[in-house]
């Protein structure tokens, strides 16, 4: 397993969030459930994330909202991974994703993403907001931070976002044609980006924008279990707690949380 380390970040911001705040109250929760004795620390390729010294945990409280907030979000990536560290980012908003991106490619060329969403969050301008979280793609393509980008639950298409993934080339798997055998190409290595509202609500009703009709937590594990090239970094986004039932999201996040450790470590 070579000495491959994971730094999880937690990252509380929802200042760039649209319609309801929540979103920054997640990360300790998902560490929670992640920590939890309700289960064990196995992924499932057999990697034990119990073992010492495989992932350390740093939590960003009161991100402020644009500018400062994404140069806060970038330097803290930028530092784990100056030290050759992975990083797996829980949000927060969506909007996390961006400034993310910016310092991956800082270390990374030809940096491809998979994405899982609801929604292609490929505004131009939403609300005058930059940094929305309905944007995080359109800045990151625009400014040609990603090589390719597959979208994959998509169910909230408009003509404006359609316009923006035709101008970008962004291959959008829409939820309405997804079988769960699907087959991906990459040219390059991976970086994964889980919108928890890609998930159907009765997976993930703790989210902020819930879209019936969408992925289970199964599709998504074996999405990310069937991923060939080297996976170099993930976020976990979107969870509200405000809106969860019995903790599902965060368990179902905390699931994600554990298996993509894993994969950055295999
Ligand atoms: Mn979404
Ligand atoms: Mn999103």
């Amino acid at each position: 397993m070579n000495n491959k380390k994971i730094s999880i970040l937690g990252f509380s911001a929802d200042e760039n969030s649209s319609y309801l705040k929540g979103c920054a109250d997640a990360p300790p929760i998902i560490m929670k459930a992640f920590n939890s004795n309700a289960t064990n620390k196995f992924s499932e390729n057999g990697i034990d994330l119990g073992m010492e010294n495989l992932w350390t945990y740093q939590s960003f409280s009161k991100i402020p909202s644009g500018k400062k907030g994404f140069q806060l979000i970038r330097d803290a990536i930028y530092q784990e991974l100056k030290t050759g560290k992975q990083c797996i980012s829980i949000g927060g908003d969506h909007s996390i994703t961006y400034p993310i991106i910016d310092a991956y490619n800082h270390y990374f060329q030809n940096i491809n993403i998979l994405h899982f969403d609801a929604h292609p969050d490929l505004y131009d301008n939403f609300e005058n907001n930059p940094y929305s979280h309905a944007s995080p793609f359109a800045r990151i393509l625009e400014n040609n931070l990603s090589k390719k980008l597959i979208q994959i639950g998509i169910r909230t298409m408009n003509h404006h976002q359609l316009e923006q993934a035709n101008k970008y080339k962004v291959q959008v798997i829409d939820m309405k044609n997804f079988e769960s055998n699907i087959k991906l190409d990459f040219n390059g290595p991976v970086y994964i980006s889980i919108d928890l509202d890609g998930l159907d609500p009765s997976f993930a009703p703790g989210v902020s924008h819930p879209e019936p009709g969408g992925l289970s937590t199964r599709d998504v594990l074996s999405i990310v279990s069937d991923v060939k090239e080297d996976v170099i970094g993930a976020d976990i986004v979107e969870y509200n707690p405000k809106k969860d039932l019995n903790n599902i999201t965060a368990i179902t996040a905390a699931k994600f949380l554990k298996e993509l450790s894993s994969k950055l470590l295999a």
